[in-house]
């Protein structure tokens, strides 16, 4: 195959940004390692039909920053990258493009692990992986990691909920979820065992049906979500649902959910608090999915990935407590603790 790989300038402050082509295979992805400063770089690859390559680049560089500072947060040994590949996944995927993407991640020389994102199944991963051994969340091996993210942002939320309300007992509380897909489904049946009431939304009528039979949830239209009273809400569909305007809307006093980038942008964190809502950073409740998948890249084992898992809540429940002693907001600290790390002198 014709594969070819043009190193592009990275933004200020990324390692690595490449483009690999193979345009036999009908392959045209970005991979971008943002840090391997505590490890080879590790996050998904993502299909998506980008307008043009400055918005796969903008959505690559974002992503591959973001898993720096999950990673890292969830002291797994790694650092941060992701790919994007360039095109429609329900009608330009084929085994040959995934197994060109597999032949790239192999060309890195193992400074970035590769797993399944949006558009990618572990199926397609599967071809990646004949040509390389960096590729992960294949079947057999750690498995689906969304029940691991959904156990995650369960025990963050018990924790969000003892600082917001003096309690973790979740019973009667109303706790929307916003999508029920992998992780929001499971995080949805752990809320309803431990007796919260439960609302759920999502643009899935089946799913609605099924909480709504199987859990006895309240359901909500997609766009009422921030006229729903609540006390927790719960994203776990799509990022960027907090924006200013949501934000001064919503009836929640504590938000802890599996989507990634929630926040629009970094002000909202502080337009939430100010209205006293306890925001728990993204990144740092749903690292579960990628502590699955760690534990594959390093071929460690259960109790591994369970003691990891634990150590998510103890952290938030720390990251709390250091907020309100420093009058800060729990995103700030968490950034802060990342940056640190990044900056430490390597270990010998
Ligand atoms: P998914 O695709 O299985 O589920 C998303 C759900 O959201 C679907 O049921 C979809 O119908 C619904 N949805 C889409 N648009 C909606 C809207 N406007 N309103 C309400 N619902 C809507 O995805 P997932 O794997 O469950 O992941 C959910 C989120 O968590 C994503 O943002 C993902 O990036 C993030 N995340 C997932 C994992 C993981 O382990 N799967 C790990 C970390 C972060």
């Amino acid at each position: 195959m014709a594969l070819d790989i043009t190193d592009l300038t990275p933004p200020p402050g990324f390692e690595r940004l490449v483009l690999a082509q193979d345009p036999e295979a009908g392959l045209r992805a970005l991979i971008c390692l943002h840090s391997t400063r505590l490890g080879p770089a590790a996050g998904g690859c993502r299909m998506w039909a980008y307008d043009d390559d400055r918005a796969a680049i903008h959505d690559v560089t974002r992503l591959a920053r973001g898993m720096t500072y999950k990673n890292a947060m969830a002291d797994l040994g790694l650092g941060g990258g992701k790919a994007v590949i360039i095109g429609d996944a329900r009608r330009d995927k084929t085994p040959r493009m995934m197994q060109a993407f597999g032949a790239a991640v192999d060309a890195l020389g193992g400074t970035y692990w590769t797993a399944e994102d949006v558009g990618i199944s572990p199926a397609d991963m599967a071809h990646a992986a004949t040509r390389t051994g960096f590729a992960v969340g294949l079947s057999g091996a750690s498995g689906d990691p969304s029940p691991w993210t959904a156990e995650g942002v369960f025990r963050c939320l018990r924790v969000g909920a003892a600082h917001a309300f003096g309690t973790e007992d979740l019973s009667e509380r109303r706790v929307l979820v916003q999508g029920l897909g992998h992780v929001g489904l499971s995080l949805a049946e752990k809320l309803a065992a431990a007796g919260a009431r439960l609302i759920v939304t999502d643009i899935n009528e089946a799913a609605l049906q099924d909480a709504r039979d199987r859990l006895g949830a309240q359901v909500c239209a997609p766009e009422a979500v921030f006229d729903q009273p609540m006390d927790i809400f719960a994203p776990c569909a799509l990022g960027g649902v907090l924006t200013q305007r949501t934000a001064a809307m919503l009836g929640a006093r504590l938000v802890c959910g599996a989507a990634n980038n929630q926040l629009a942008d970094e002000d909202v964190a502080a337009a939430l608090a100010a209205r006293g809502v306890t925001y728990l950073p993204d990144y740092v409740v749903n690292a579960g999915g990628i502590i699955s998948v760690a534990s594959e890249i390093h071929g460690q084992s259960d109790a591994w990935r369970l003691d990891r898992l634990g150590a998510i809540a103890d952290r938030v429940a720390r990251m709390l407590h250091q907020a309100r002693q420093t009058d800060a907001l729990p995103a700030q600290v968490a950034d802060r603790m990342v940056e640190e790390m990044l900056a430490a002198p390597r270990a010998a």
